[in-house]
């Protein structure tokens, strides 16, 4: 058998090459009117102020963390079950990512637990919308609130999703989504930044481009900055995404409904719960959960080996070997760390057919009663 089911594909049309050649026909590549129109298209999808488009996800977080001040000393609350970028961005600024554990339904961090993880020196709460399932915000708010705290949303995995009338990203002071190959929508690499404060969209406008004034010159510098900008030609090829992105989430969400169809009922595994106030799921990634004796580790060798493309999303950020060297331990995060030993993202993207879930799900339970 050779087959080959990867993990994550992209959905590119002509209407998107087109627009990706006529940007190349222009002569103009990086800084030009694609770059405001899609701005313009991400403020009025979230209903935000202002949209701040960057080169990278990771790069409109960080932003965002200078912006707010965040700092030597102080310390962020946030969850360690995520991309690492989500708490990179604190360290780039030399402030403390605190992580809190995870709800071991939804993955996303336990609400609950946020408020013991205060300290004087806690300057904002930077929760991850994790796999697309949006984090409860109100929850969240209300706390940020009561304590004076800053609210960095990571959306970058669930733009289009919406809970308690909400969507993701657009409850906090800020949110960030992001734009890699494997998200819902894509601009190559690229992420852009809402939020309704006028002073912190002008200084991450500031800083994505060298520091320079938004009004100013090309080589005046009014403060440090990046080179973070999004370029014209990954604008436009977002703009098309967007336009497209309802379809994405359907389709999507069709994917996610057979997955659930085709794998129900398998004992052991467990399949990815929506929380009943999420009113719009844009899913991300498909990921399950192995619950012992079942081994993930040696369920996903064997998928790998029959051509089925999948990984172990995610593994704790506080294990990676950096953070450990920064005192974060084994132990630190049980549920963290139970869940993380257990969980298998499947391929998942928009034109999976039902003939590939089929067997992507047979494979599934022929390792189940191997491992
Ligand atoms: C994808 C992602 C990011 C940003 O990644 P980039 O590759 O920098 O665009 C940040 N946080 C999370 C949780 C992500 O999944």
């Amino acid at each position: 058998m050779e087959r080959k089911i990867p993990l994550a594909r992209p959905d590119i049309t002509e209407e998107e090459i087109e627009a990706v050649v006529e940007v190349l026909r222009s002569g103009v590549l990086s800084i030009g009117p694609r770059v405001q129109e899609f701005e313009e298209r991400i403020k009025k999808f979230t209903g935000r102020r202002h949209a701040v488009a960057v080169n990278s996800g990771t790069s409109g977080l960080h932003l965002l963390i200078r912006a707010y001040g965040i700092g030597e000393g102080d310390e962020v609350i946030t969850t360690s079950f995520s991309f690492v970028a989500s708490a990179n961005c604190i360290l780039f600024e030399r402030a403390r990512p605190v992580f809190v554990d995870i709800d071991p339904s939804t993955y996303n961090l336990d609400v609950s637990l946020i408020e013991e993880k205060i300290t004087p020196r806690t300057k904002a709460i930077l929760p991850v919308d994790v796999f697309g399932h949006p984090v409860d915000m109100e929850a969240i708010m209300e706390i940020a609130r009561r304590y004076g705290l800053v609210v960095i949303e990571d959306s970058c995995e669930a733009i289009g999703s919406k809970r308690r009338g909400k969507l993701a990203g657009t409850a906090g002071d800020a949110g960030v989504y992001a734009f890699y190959p494997n998200k819902q929508m894509t601009t190559a690499e690229g992420g852009v930044i809402v939020t309704d404060d006028d002073r912190v969209a002008e200084l991450c406008r500031s800083m994505r481009s060298q520091g320079r004034a938004v009004t100013g010159t090309w080589l005046h510098h009014e403060r440090l900055g990046y080179n973070y900008r999004m370029s014209k030609l990954h604008a436009a090829l977002g703009v098309v995404q967007l336009k497209r992105l309802p379809e994405f989430i359907r389709r999507r969400q069709e994917v996610a409904n057979r997955y659930r169809e085709l794998l129900a009922g398998v004992e052991g595994v467990v399949l990815p719960a929506v929380a009943e106030d999420v009113e719009v799921m844009s899913w991300f990634v498909y990921v399950v959960r192995f619950l012992p004796p079942l081994n993930r580790d040696r369920i996903m060798e064997y998928l790998l080996s029959r051509g089925i493309e999948c990984k172990p999303y995610f593994p704790p950020i506080h294990l990676q070997p950096f953070y450990r060297e920064l005192g974060y331990r084994e132990g630190d995060l049980p549920v963290t760390e139970e869940v993380a030993r257990q969980t298998l993202a499947l391929p998942f993207y928009n034109h999976l057919t039902r003939e590939e879930q089929e067997y992507v799900a047979e494979e599934v339970k022929k390792a189940v009663s191997l491992c």
